[in-house]
């Protein structure tokens, strides 16, 4: 008997992909032959162990939700791994002027595919200019891929109602008055990305791990909404949701130091004269606010399956020891998951209205 760690929206996917083939019964056919079809591994590493979490307070965001911050120029702003292998967006604006945010395009353009320390982020015309500093962090970045939403499960999975970071960014940022259509392209913070085959960019597993974290200086006063990604079925943050911790200090002369020099890194002739836009749409918390995120609460959904010792040994040689450790059900679910998604792919083409 082996345990196959689910949460609810997990197992409505997998039933929904053995539905649709005529060879599995049910979900323990397809845990059945998923394991049949696993890749083998040879001589996977156990991670070497981490410094671990740090013992900070700070905020918990938990899965399948997101905040919104107010961070005053100079504050430092930290995102932190609690578990590992967790995406999560960020979306920025400046609080004086909602108008103003994060432009993603312009920060990839200036600062590369995957910003970094010393790089800085950069807003939306007409003001283009550097919002936020990255002073320090352990962590990946990326800018290449939108946020998940209601499209992509719907499109590539046939699923409906489940987390996805469009609709947990717009209830965090409602706090502030913040409409479904304000949502802007996010900074994916751990992400893992990279070339693919064909050159176009690929998501590979998250390598996240316990402790990993990034931190910005706010060079003016801004509202950062930072959400614990909702798509538990992809690489992006390894078919999970875990929570993840939001820290704001007041920042040291360090601090400040870095962020210096990562806008005189980024702005080496100056920028364009600043100009004066009507209409300013200053960013204010609604005291009424009572946060209410869809798709909670995510229900454990655990499946226990019967296999062979053979199913037992292909799965001992061909688990991601990598990345999983000990952790057995992570390294199970990552096998089902993705040998499921591939065979819904078998099925596709079909969905033109
Ligand atoms: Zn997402």
């Amino acid at each position: 008997m082996i345990t196959l760690r689910l949460n609810h929206q997990q197992h409505d996917f997998l039933r929904t992909v053995a539905d649709r083939d005529a060879h599995l019964g049910d979900v323990g056919d397809l845990v059945r032959a998923a394991l049949a079809d696993a890749s083998v591994h040879e001589n996977r590493a156990t991670p070497a162990p981490t410094s671990g979490p740090s013992d900070r307070t700070g905020e918990i965001l938990q899965p399948g939700t997101g905040k919104a911050f107010e961070v005053a120029a100079g504050q430092v702003l930290r995102i932190e791994q609690i578990e590992g292998h967790q995406c999560v967006d960020l979306n920025v604006f400046n609080r004086a002027d909602g108008r103003e945010r994060l432009h993603v395009g312009r920060t990839r353009g200036m600062q590369g595919l995957h910003p970094g320390p010393g790089d800085v982020l950069w807003s939306n015309a007409p003001w283009e200019r550097p919002i936020m500093a990255i002073t320090g962090g352990t962590a990946t970045t990326d800018t290449q891929f939108p946020f998940c939403s209601r499209l992509i499960y719907s499109a590539f999975f046939g699923l409906r109602d489940r987390t996805n970071c469009q609709e947990i960014q717009n209830e965090a940022q409602r706090e502030y008055g913040l409409d479904p259509w304000d949502l802007h392209e996010s900074l994916n913070l751990f992400m893992h990305t990279a070339p693919g085959p064909d050159g176009e960019p690929v998501i590979l597993r998250n390598v996240a791990r316990p402790g990993d974290h990034i931190e910005f200086v706010a060079l003016i006063d801004v509202l950062a909404v930072p959400n614990v990604c909702g798509d538990d079925l992809s690489n992006c943050s390894n078919f999970g949701v875990r929570p993840v911790r939001v820290t704001i200090t007041p920042g040291g002369p360090a601090d400040a130091e870095r962020a210096r020099a990562a806008y005189d890194r980024s702005v080496v002739l100056g920028l364009p004269s600043p100009r004066e836009y009507p209409g300013a749409r200053p960013l204010q918390r609604d005291p009424g606010y009572v946060a209410a995120f869809p798709h909670l609460p995510l229900h454990p959904a655990d499946v226990a399956v019967e296999v062979s010792a053979e199913h037992l040994d292909r799965f001992a040689r061909a688990r991601n020891t990598d990345l999983y450790g000990d952790d057995e059900a992570a390294a199970l679910r990552d096998i089902v998951l993705s040998w499921a998604i591939d065979r819904l792919g078998a099925f596709a083409g079909n969905a033109w209205p």
